[in-house]
């Protein structure tokens, strides 16, 4: 038997000797997606808590699974607020990250809201959390 008559055959049959191949090539590398995930840490936004019941929630979440509030967002960031470091536009009262918005007073001078000039002297703390998070609850009193 002459060897040209062999090799012409295996080399028609090659096509699905490739599938085979890249078959076994999956299922080789099956195991390796099964068990190889991304770091979470690095991959998960970090999270904060929810202004109303300190649940722990993405930061970009804007209700909240826990007590499905509906909460209240930054306006430089447009991620939920927390408890903490909470300021609010003095010319148009909209809730912000404090520190958030004094860094871009740093590069811009108006709020992105509002486009009102603001001084981030005039940025300061909010005293009235209670006013951002229940804004209907004593509004017409
Ligand atoms: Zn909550
Ligand atoms: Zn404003």
């Amino acid at each position: 038997m002459p060897l040209v008559t062999q090799a012409t055959p295996a080399f028609r049959y090659k096509p699905s000797e490739t599938i085979d191949g890249l078959l076994q090539v999956c299922i080789s590398y099956a195991p390796f997606g099964i068990y190889w995930k991304p770091d979470k840490s690095q991959e998960e936004e970090p999270r904060t808590q929810c202004p109303y019941c300190s649940f722990q929630l993405s930061e970009t979440e804007l209700v909240c699974p826990e007590c499905k509030n509906n909460l209240p967002y930054c306006i430089i960031t447009g991620r939920h607020i927390s408890r903490e470091d909470i300021t609010t536009c003095p010319k148009c009262e909209f809730p912000a990250i404090l520190s958030e918005f004094l860094k871009l007073l740093e590069s811009e001078e108006v709020c992105p809201m509002c486009s009102e000039k603001i001084d981030s002297q005039n940025l300061e703390k909010a005293k009235d959390l209670e006013r951002i998070l229940h804004p209907e609850e004593g509004a017409d009193e």
